[in-house]
């Protein structure tokens, strides 16, 4: 009997041992369960959040995006009316020059004929011609093109046009006032004492060659260096050719008030002869342009004061002075 009792009391055990095994075995897979529910409960509210957040940020964004774009088309509606209010603006300018101002200076026509001869002179007023023989020699003929600049007056240079490379923007800034530029061969050669008639054209047309790279056109009047011409100087040569009646004697004198004096009786259709090689006949010119615009003189070029004239320059022919 006690060992059954015994026995029985063992499975006893057992059996509790047993159930309390499962009870416990049960209650560890519930509370897996339970934490798994958990974490996935988590888990999915963290997704939520993260998309709820992923479709504020696109909205916020979108927003934003829509305001950059409206600001833009707003602010660009505006600089294209300001365009539109400058090229207007701008029309009215262009238009207003065209009509009130001439052009700049180098949109004017390169042909010299057409540039050195204005045709808005006052032909009853007394002209003069003032021109400039030997030279370019910068230093003087700079001195001489600012006192014409500044009393905006004209003159011709007869150039020993071999000298043209060297002196080159002294030759540019004469075109560019609207001074004649003019031959005196090209390396000052007495034309009477060359034999052939093609040394004489050589002379004529080398120094034509050296204008022309620089102004791009050839001249249109030749002082024979000396004053020498014969017959066959005449037949040959396809240009007027410009002696004066006026010699300032600048090149004998070198004295500023000499060659003043020289000129004291100037008068209508005058040819005056300088040159542009010594200072104190820069410092002349200097006093004399605004003396004779005083005296109600217009220093014009030789091609204006031919026109004024009304005397038509024939090739071969020489003329001294525009009365
Ligand atoms: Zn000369």
């Amino acid at each position: 009997m006690k060992l059954e009792d015994e026995l029985a009391e063992e499975r006893e055990l057992l059996l509790e041992g047993n159930r309390s095994l499962k009870e416990r075995a049960q209650a560890g897979n519930k509370k897996r369960r339970q934490e798994v529910r958990s974490k996935l409960i988590l888990l999915n509210s963290a997704i939520a959040l993260i998309v709820i957040m992923s479709v504020l940020i696109f909205k916020v964004a979108t927003v934003n995006r829509d305001n950059e774009k409206k600001v833009r088309s707003a602010s660009t509606t505006e600089s294209d009316k300001s365009i539109q209010k400058k090229s207007k603006g701008e029309k009215k300018d262009s238009k207003g020059k065209a009509t009130s101002t001439p052009l700049p200076e180098k949109e004017v026509p390169a042909a010299g004929k057409d540039r050195w001869l204005r045709k808005d002179l006052d032909k009853n007023k007394p002209m003069v011609a003032l021109t400039f023989d030997d030279g370019p020699y910068t230093p003087v003929t700079k001195k001489i093109l600012a006192a014409l600049k500044k009393h905006d007056q004209r003159a011709t240079f007869f150039w020993v046009c071999n000298r043209i490379p060297r002196y080159e923007s002294a030759v540019k800034q004469a075109y560019d006032q609207g001074c004649q530029i003019a031959s005196h061969t090209f390396e000052h050669v007495i034309l009477t004492k060359l034999k052939k008639k093609k040394s004489i054209l050589n002379q004529i047309d080398k120094a034509d060659r050296e204008v022309n790279k620089v102004i791009g056109c050839d001249t249109t009047a030749l002082r024979p260096p000396g004053g020498a011409i014969n017959e066959k100087v005449k037949k040959t040569v396809n240009v007027p050719m410009i002696c004066w009646n006026v010699d300032s004697e600048d090149w004998k004198s070198r004295n500023t008030n000499k060659i003043l004096q020289r000129c004291k009786s100037v008068s209508d259709g005058d040819i005056i002869l300088m040159h542009d090689l010594y200072p104190t006949t820069a410092k002349a010119v200097e006093k004399l342009v605004p003396q004779l615009k005083k005296k109600g003189f217009q220093m014009v070029t030789i091609d204006e004061l031919f026109y004024y004239k009304n005397i038509k320059l024939k090739p071969g022919t020489v003329y001294f002075s525009g009365k």
